[in-house]
């Protein structure tokens, strides 16, 4: 059997993680692994049992009683859809203070590394070019510049019927930026083997082509 691929992405909010590990998990035949939508279903989840977003105690033992698994690009938890209750805005404004717990990042480490066990994936999220998998066969950096993150997720959401003003996009990303690149573990952070790509001014195709040839051995 040939050697296991792992290909690990980080980058901040709106740079395009989500989208291009899609399309780079049908072209090269990785399972795709969204561990934000892993920190948004537990955030979902302390939303809807009211539970105080300081609560760690309580949030850590949710997760610890959760099943998450990805069917078909879907999220399921606990066996049920909750693709787009992951993605409002209330749950939004909630996932990076949540994510911050220390005891909820070792669950869901653990969870993402079991996922890959035995699997060619493609994972993204922020620490998982420096946590989950710092030993990854390819390891990216996908970044842009705030307008644009900004203006990428207000045109998903109008896609979507959300409405969400442009301004109420931009200070949600900046305030998930400043607390996704301070957190006293698993922060954000470009490590000096990650592949960067600046993708402000490149079309979705154009960084899914860079990504190809670097897992393909093309270059
Ligand atoms: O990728 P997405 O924007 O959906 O992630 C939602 C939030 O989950 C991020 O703002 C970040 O705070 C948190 N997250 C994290 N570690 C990851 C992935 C996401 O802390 N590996």
């Amino acid at each position: 059997m040939s050697r296991q691929k792992i290909v690990a992405i980080d980058g901040p909010a709106g740079s395009g993680k989500g989208t291009v590990a899609k399309i780079l998990s049908k072209k090269c035949n990785l399972v795709y692994i969204d561990t934000g939508a892993m920190y948004r279903a537990i955030a979902y989840l302390t939303l809807k049992n009211n539970i105080d977003i300081t609560d760690e105690d309580k949030i850590v033992s949710l997760a610890r009683d959760s099943k998450i698994d990805f069917i078909d690009g879907k999220t399921y938890l606990n066996g049920v859809d909750v693709s787009s209750e992951i993605r409002t805005m209330e749950v939004t404004k909630i996932v990076s203070p949540i994510s911050s717990i220390v005891k909820l990042r070792e669950i869901l480490v653990d969870m993402q590394r079991k996922m890959a066990s035995d699997k060619d994936v493609i994972m993204e999220g922020r620490d998982i070019t420096t946590v989950v998998f710092p030993n990854a066969t390819y390891k990216f950096y996908l970044d842009a510049t705030l307008e644009e993150r900004a203006l990428r997720r207000y045109k998903e959401n109008k896609e979507k019927g959300m409405d969400v003003s442009l301004e109420e996009i931009k200070s949600n990303i900046e305030k998930r930026d400043y607390n996704d690149t301070h957190k006293k573990v698993g922060s954000l952070t470009r490590t000096k083997d990650s592949i960067y790509i600046d993708s402000t001014n490149l079309t979705i195709d154009e960084v899914v082509e860079k990504m190809r040839k670097v897992i393909e051995e093309e270059v």
